[in-house]
């Protein structure tokens, strides 16, 4: 990949399977409706029986054009997302990010699609949300719960659609290569760019001929199917960040697009196959973690790669975050979970 000192970034939308063990006490519905033309409201409530605390990034209430809803036209084909998927820290995580809601407790998000997508065909589209999202105790994410939305279909005008301001507006030119500004910052990503490098081909030759119980824990089979994309896609994710020179994503070693927030690591745009890294990347993670399903920088890194449609199409989506939420989903959402990838080389890296 090129590395260079601007870039943009964001964060897919979810959609999960309720797993095995679900805990029916955690549970988040979403009813979405129309305002007006593309604009909607979600309503989120807690359908529990448990007070539930929850980080609302990539969520309902984050107001970065970030994906909220999955697009889906007549014949059941997606409409591509063209905003940005972030990745957040999972602990020391501060109040501005964090909804809290008692059962039966709701909230509202306004939002309009046609911001973070091209709806200029106009016609039938079909909008729906499922995932999940992480459950926070103390600050620290203890896991996750799911949520799940109605379908709501709106007849769109196109050429309306068309004139609501795309909300990336700032997209960089592909061939536009900067240095880091910073000797700190670049000499810490080209690290992370090593070890991201060193881990993605180890786990794809675990992908490939590992323990069947390992690969079964992350991606919930074994087939061989399966066992093929996730090591090709490592792997393409290991040539990728292998060079600093050539590749087919920008990443920049700093907050170009200003897309960062509190708690947010890095972040990706797929739509430019721009990367970039937050502060809180150099702060608040280390290099290589020894530890178990932690987050580090090289599995960060391999994250966001992981989401970049020019490493390996199609890039992944965002459908659960951290150990618990990636073990909780269905095998089709983990082969497209980016964070199921970084868990699963954090897991071979370290014998997990
Ligand atoms: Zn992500």
């Amino acid at each position: 990949m090129r590395t260079s000192s601007a870039a943009l970034l964001v964060l897919l939308p979810s959609v999960f399977a309720i797993p095995l063990g679900e805990a029916p006490s955690l549970r988040l519905d979403v009813t979405l409706s129309r305002v007006e033309d593309t604009r909607i409201k979600a309503v989120v409530k807690n359908v529990g029986s448990e007070d539930v605390t929850f980080v609302h990034i990539n969520f309902f209430k984050d107001t970065a054009p970030v994906k909220k809803v999955a697009l889906f036209q007549h014949d059941d084909s997606e409409i591509a997302f063209e905003g940005v998927e972030k990745l957040f820290k999972s602990s020391g995580l501060t109040e501005d990010v964090l909804t809290s809601l008692a059962p039966g407790d709701v909230y509202e998000d306004e939002f309009d699609v046609a911001s973070t997508s091209n709806l200029s065909k106009g016609g039938h589209v079909t909008l729906h949300a499922v995932g999940r999202v992480p459950v926070v105790e103390n600050s620290t994410i203890t896991g996750s719960m799911p949520f799940k939305s109605n379908k709501l279909v709106i007849d769109v005008d196109g050429p309306k659609a068309s004139k609501v301001a795309a909300a990336m507006k700032t997209m960089h030119k592909r061939t536009t290569v900067e240095s880091c500004p910073s000797n700190d910052k670049q000499s810490a990503l080209t690290t992370a760019l090593q070890n991201a490098a060193y881990i993605a081909s180890q786990a794809a030759d675990a992908a490939e001929s590992g323990p069947d119980v390992r690969f079964q824990e992350y991606f919930g089979t074994t087939d061989s199917e399966t066992r093929g994309i996730v090591a090709a896609r490592l792997r393409a994710a290991a040539a990728e960040a292998s060079s600093t020179t050539f590749g087919q994503t920008s990443y920049y070693c700093y907050d170009v697009d200003e897309w960062c927030s509190p708690n947010v690591l890095a972040w990706t745009t797929q739509t430019t196959n721009t990367i970039a890294n937050c502060d809180l990347y150099y702060t608040d993670i280390p290099p290589l973690t020894s530890v178990c399903h932690d987050q580090d920088q090289a599995t960060t890194t391999l994250h966001e790669l992981t989401h970049a449609p020019g490493v390996y199409n199609p890039g992944t989506e965002d459908f659960g975050y951290g150990y618990d939420a990636v073990a909780a989903l269905s095998p089709d959402n983990a082969l497209n979970n980016a964070d199921t990838y970084s868990l699963f080389a954090n897991a071979v890296y370290l014998n997990c």
